[in-house]
């Protein structure tokens, strides 16, 4: 699952990665949708992390992530680190599968999950950030909810929660979405589709604004008031 990469596959639904952009802003999904994604590094750091040898050396994984991203600063070695450095003394969450596949016919909406592990048969989450103080980020509540309505659709065993393990910070909370994020994620399916079909969307109520990189290009796609006519 990409950090904030739009995937798009008309017929196949809504990429659960796009609702969580649009959870955001749906102006910012507008604006992320018309460019390239490229995979999140730190995700793919805190991948490795949550995947490797508990006894790995730095030094191999680092070798590791840089075949995979030939193009990776050196800098991001120091967040592997720490990353390495947080999780020492947690173990990270069991998994005999990863990267998998689910989708929701009846939602119309697909991503991926990051670990599923046969024997207690759970599934877990990686984020690339730190964990909040308590429970989960609004927008992983948002991503649990809308994966859980893909299992639900494909497993014979309906998982009430998910695993959600924030590398960075070496911690693992359990969640268990509740009727509201469901109600969220069925929103923000209608807005994506909205945006998809074309045309800029309206700001919301409470934009993250302050350093949106699409600060500029936004403000000029400001509709004209009525007001702006009669100026003086
Ligand atoms: S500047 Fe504000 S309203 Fe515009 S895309 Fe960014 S967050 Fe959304």
């Amino acid at each position: 699952m990409t950090e904030r990469g739009i995937s798009k596959k008309p017929g196949d639904g809504v990429a659960i990665s796009s609702i969580v952009t649009a959870f955001h802003c749906t102006r910012q999904y507008f604006f992320y949708s018309e460019m390239k994604s490229n995979p999140s590094e730190k995700y793919s750091i805190c991948k490795h992390v949550s995947c490797a040898d508990p006894d790995i050396k730095e030094e191999k994984l680092w070798d590791i992530i840089c075949m995979i991203h030939p193009d990776i600063s050196v800098e991001k070695r120091s967040f592997l680190k720490d990353c390495l450095n947080a999780v020492r003394h947690v173990p990270v969450r069991p998994w005999t599968d990863t990267d998998i596949l689910v989708r929701s016919d009846r939602a119309g909406i697909y991503g991926l999950l990051d670990k599923y592990d046969a024997t207690a048969e759970e599934y877990t989450l990686t984020r690339c950030t730190k964990a909040p103080q308590k429970g989960c980020w609004p927008e992983d509540a948002i991503r649990t909810a809308a994966l859980l309505i893909c299992l639900e659709d494909t497993c014979k065993k309906k998982p009430e929660g998910l695993y959600i393990e924030y590398i960075p910070s070496g911690i693992i909370r359990y969640y268990e979405p509740t009727p509201k994020d469901r109600r969220k994620v069925f929103q923000l399916i209608n807005k994506v589709r909205d945006v998809n079909k074309g045309g800029i969307p309206k700001k919301p109520l409470n934009p993250p604004c302050s350093g949106c990189r699409f600060f500029d290009r936004c403000s000029q796609n400001e509709p004209r008031r009525l007001s702006f006519l009669f100026k003086k």
